[in-house]
């Protein structure tokens, strides 16, 4: 048996390191693990988007809501700059059924105290001069959404975490559990066991795969998505845009084998355009990508920007992001296992991970939180339910 912890944290993408980070400045004897590096899965793959607009609403809008204010502080909080910059967020609608999509998401984040408007196609190009409007009917559009940099971000969180005490363990993959009496009292790993008195799981994708070594089976599948990089160009988007589609084809509707686009565009501060993303529903955790994402990619993009014609691309990725089948997270302890949090399986990562690392250090310091985690808790969709 090894070193025994008060917390032991699974995934250091941008949840976990924001648990860790919470946790250990909350004066709790942490340790992190991860397969792989940090940032070594879905976090290591994305734009850095705090996206205001791409949430499962209704559900969501309040913890979007507080989680929002928590990234004003942030970078002082951290002492640390994560790249942390205001641009536009725009979803461009192409058909009647977007429009109502995103007339009833306007009312629920108008609600929540967001100031976003539906536009009309004439006035797209106020806000992305370089968009192809024909055949569009308006976008919706806030102007407040941002983005930060994904490494500076994980590594700020973990920098801060380690100051304060954060063990970490790379490269070591947790294959199963210490479980006693219905209380989970530490893991299983490819370098031996290590105790704690409470385990979470921030695991994304691969969180399905460690319910069922406890005889679980909750509801987290993923898809492959699947973006690529150009070289630097001159400053041309003012946005980051998306297609309103996306709320029409989402991961969970995707048959197996199919490979969907929808518009997702970004140019980062350095000048390369980020585009995307197909989603594939995969059956393996390979990052290799089916033929014809990359130029179903290309050809969303040219759909709506096609002055980008002559953009030289680098390279392309993939990588697996968690979701369920009713598009909440997993948040919260699991019932009947004493000593085991899940955090994981959220739409809009960027935005929340603040809010998620201190409602789980709340969780183990207090026994309760301040966010209403009723509609999150893990077991609601659990096929094996104890
Ligand atoms: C192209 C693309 C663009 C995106 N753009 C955005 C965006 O702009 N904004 C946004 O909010 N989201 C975006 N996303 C989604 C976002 O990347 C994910 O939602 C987010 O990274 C998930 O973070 P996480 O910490 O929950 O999981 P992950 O980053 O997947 O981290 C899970 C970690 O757990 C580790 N792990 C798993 N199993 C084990 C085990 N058994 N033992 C040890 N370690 C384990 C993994 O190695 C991994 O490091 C995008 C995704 C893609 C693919």
């Amino acid at each position: 048996m090894q070193s025994a912890f008060d917390v032991i944290v699974v995934g250091a993408g941008y949840v976990g390191s924001s648990v860790a980070y919470h946790l250990c400045l909350a004066g709790v004897k942490t340790a992190l693990f991860d397969r792989g590096a940090f940032a070594a899965a879905a976090s290591r793959a994305n734009y850095g988007n705090i996206q205001i607009q791409d949430m499962e609403l209704e559900k969501s809008v309040e913890m979007i809501r507080l989680a929002t204010r928590k990234f004003e502080k942030l970078e002082q909080e951290l002492d640390w700059k994560v790249g942390l910059r205001r641009i536009g967020g725009l979803l461009p609608i192409e058909n009647e059924n977007q429009w109502r999509l995103m007339e009833e998401r306007l009312k629920v984040v108008r609600s929540a105290g967001f100031q976003s408007e539906l536009l009309p196609a004439e006035r797209l190009k106020e806000v992305e001069p370089l968009i192809d409007t024909s055949g569009l009917l308006g976008g919706l559009y806030h102007d407040k959404e941002g983005q930060v940099d994904p490494f500076q971000f994980v590594w700020g969180h973990l920098r801060r975490a380690r100051q304060h005490g954060l063990k970490e363990f790379y490269g070591v993959e947790v294959t199963g559990f210490l479980e006693k009496s219905g209380r989970v009292e530490g893991i299983r790993t490819t370098k031996g066991d290590f105790n704690a008195k409470t385990v979470v799981l921030c695991t994304g994708a691969r969180t399905r795969l460690l319910g069922k070594t406890l005889g679980r089976d909750w509801d987290v599948q993923y898809v492959l998505g699947q973006a690529m990089v150009s070289e630097p160009i001159e400053p041309a988007l003012r946005c980051h845009t998306a297609s309103a589609s996306f709320f029409e084809h989402t991961g969970e509707n995707t048959a197996k084998g199919a490979v969907i686009a929808n518009l997702a565009i970004s140019q980062s501060p350095h000048g390369h355009l980020l585009l995307g993303e197909a989603m594939y529903e995969a059956d393996h955790f390979r990052q290799d990508v089916p033929y014809a994402s990359l130029p179903a990619v290309s050809k969303s993009v040219l759909r709506f920007f096609p002055s980008f014609r002559k953009l030289r691309i680098l390279r392309g990725w993939s990588a697996p992001v968690a979701h369920t089948s009713d598009s909440c997270p997993l948040l919260g302890p699991v019932a009947g296992l004493d000593g085991l949090i899940l955090a994981t399986a959220f739409r809009s990562t960027v935005i929340i991970s603040p809010l998620v690392g201190e409602t789980v250090m709340q969780l183990i310091t207090r026994g309760n939180c301040d966010l209403n985690i009723e509609g999150f808790l893990p077991e609601r969709n659990n096929k094996n339910a104890h």
